[in-house]
């Protein structure tokens, strides 16, 4: 196309990014020479009953994983509302970086003058005194209008660059799109490793043979899972994402991973081409960590009498714990961290009645004895759960506690249920082996105690205005303008049709 001013109705730049229709910017990319690569992304994260975001923009996960990167440049291409948006997100998260960002305009854009602005932006940055690698995440529109990231030089000067495609209409969740940036890095230092000698990691000085885990933890799980480990003569290798390039060769170098958060598909494949056994599930409550240090003992073909020292150590540490912290509560559980299942087992087994638990991440088999676990004993699994099915399961289980996503929460709360952010509830304390068994006890029951607190408040505010009029109510809601609804209703009813008409999308 040689002028910008006739962009076609389908084209990314008409169809509005993640409210355009998913179709419409897939089949762009398609046309636009994507084809594997949404054929790849569409393999390693299957759709479920929501296929669009329904959190954050899932390129979220991709950028915080290269901000939490030592020595690492992280450069978004996309629409400067989305990066405006995600770098907001960064800093409230406290990235503590600067995210790069390369513009451009509908006719940089359709005369590839975008990918040459990224080259040189990759150039002038790609210094070795500053970084080991610099990343560069496509968004929606650069996405579905074909911007040809995989052309850039594999490395400049011993830096490496990496070009990820990272649509919204192509990977579900933004915990997926962590996997997206983690698989391409791990393909990327094993390559390099297979090639010949890497830098070892950092304080190396430990000759035990390590086992690595996949996901983000809470910074005490991993000491915890390390010294759960000690007992089989094991040592812990680092997590991925990982805080700097040479651990992913560490990463690699692992006798087995612990596929901790199970979404992580493509970094599993990279394991995998390396020769390294994957263990599903997590050391979570009592059973759970049982069973998990029986798999990572097998897998790292350690002696059945040191896995049994391992099972013994932690037998005795965490039945204690959860004795002495019972949960007596019915509790529906939501989230799109990945880590669910976990924490309903352990929900489960401190004894709370769990009816319900949905995930945003898709089931793999590194989540199936979590689920048979959960599964047996009663609670409902829902897979790719969308906000509707959290909503629908909360309200027929009516529990003593909700905890979910902020839509979800703030549903429960108009129901005067006691209700959690799941995040909150995870990120801030330890989920695995003794510490874990002990964590949610406290917090469940300072929830519970409220729901007194929560009933008051339906009633303090009744007459509040809701949806459209939310935020007026003490001083009179105001009053829609008489059939301004039913003339909205005809104008688009009009607007349908006349598009059926004329075959416009
Ligand atoms: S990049 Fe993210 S915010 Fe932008 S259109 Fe895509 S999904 Fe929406």
């Amino acid at each position: 196309m040689d002028d910008a001013r006739s962009i076609p109705t389908s084209s990314p730049l008409t169809a509005g990014g993640c409210h355009g229709g998913r179709e419409t910017m897939l089949e762009a990319a398609k046309a636009a020479g994507k084809s594997d690569a949404m054929a790849k992304l569409m393999a390693d994260y299957p759709r479920g009953p929501h296929d669009q975001p329904q959190s954050m923009c899932p390129a979220f996960g991709s950028l915080r994983v290269g901000l939490r990167m030592r020595r690492t440049a992280t450069i978004l291409s996309g629409s400067a509302c989305c990066v405006y948006g995600l770098t907001f997100t960064s800093h409230f998260y406290g990235a503590r970086r600067s995210v790069g960002y390369v513009p451009f305009n509908s006719e940089s854009l359709v005369r590839g003058q975008l990918y040459e602005d990224i080259r040189d932006a990759v150039f002038k940055i790609a210094k070795p005194e500053d970084y080991d690698a610099v990343v560069v995440i496509n968004l929606c529109v650069p996405t579905a209008s074909g911007v040809p990231l995989e052309l850039l030089p594999k490395q400049i000067e011993g830096v490496r660059i990496i070009g990820i495609d990272v649509p919204g209409f192509g990977v579900p969740t933004h915990a997926e799109a962590k996997d997206v940036l983690a698989g391409a890095m791990l393909k990327y230092a094993r390559l390099e490793a297979e090639a010949g000698p890497v830098q070892r990691p950092r304080g190396a000085a430990d000759e035990r043979p390590k086992v690595a885990l996949l996901g983000e933890l809470f910074p005490a799980d991993p000491i915890g899972i390390g010294q759960m480990l000690a007992p089989m003569g094991l040592g812990l290798g680092p997590s991925v994402p990982t805080r700097e390039w040479r651990d992913l060769y560490a990463a690699l170098d692992s006798v087995a991973v612990g596929a901790i958060h199970p979404f992580y598909t493509a970094s599993v494949r990279e394991f995998q081409a390396a020769g390294r056994p994957i263990v599903g599930s997590g050391p979570v409550g009592l059973d759970g960590t049982l069973a998990w240090l029986d798999g990572i003992g097998k897998a790292a073909n350690v002696a059945s009498a040191k896995i049994d020292a391992a099972k013994a150590q932690a037998q005795g540490a965490i039945g204690a714990v959860m004795a002495a912290c019972p949960i007596k509560a019915r509790i529906t559980l939501s989230g799109y961290e990945g880590s669910e299942l976990l924490v309903a087992r352990l929900l489960v087994e401190a004894g709370a009645e769990v009816p319900y638990v949905g995930t945003a991440c898709p089931r793999t088999p590194w989540s199936d004895a979590d689920r048979d676990w959960l599964e047996a004993r009663g609670t409902h699994v829902q897979y790719r759960a969308s906000l509707e099915q959290d909503m629908a399961a909360m309200m027929d289980a009516k529990p003593d506690l909700a905890v979910g996503t902020t839509p979800l929460v703030q549903k429960a709360k108009e129901l005067g249920i006691p209700a959690l952010y799941f995040t909150n509830m995870v990120s801030a304390r330890p989920l695995f082996g003794a510490p874990g068994a002990g964590s949610l006890a406290g917090i469940v029951a300072g929830q519970t105690r409220g729901a007194e607190r929560f009933r008051r408040m339906i009633s303090f505010f009744e007459g509040v205005g809701k949806g459209t009029a939310a935020g007026y109510g003490f001083d009179g809601v105001p009053k829609e303008p008489p059939g301004a609804r039913d003339r909205l209703r005809k104008a688009r009813a009009a607007k349908a049709k006349a598009e059926a008409l004329t075959g416009e999308v």
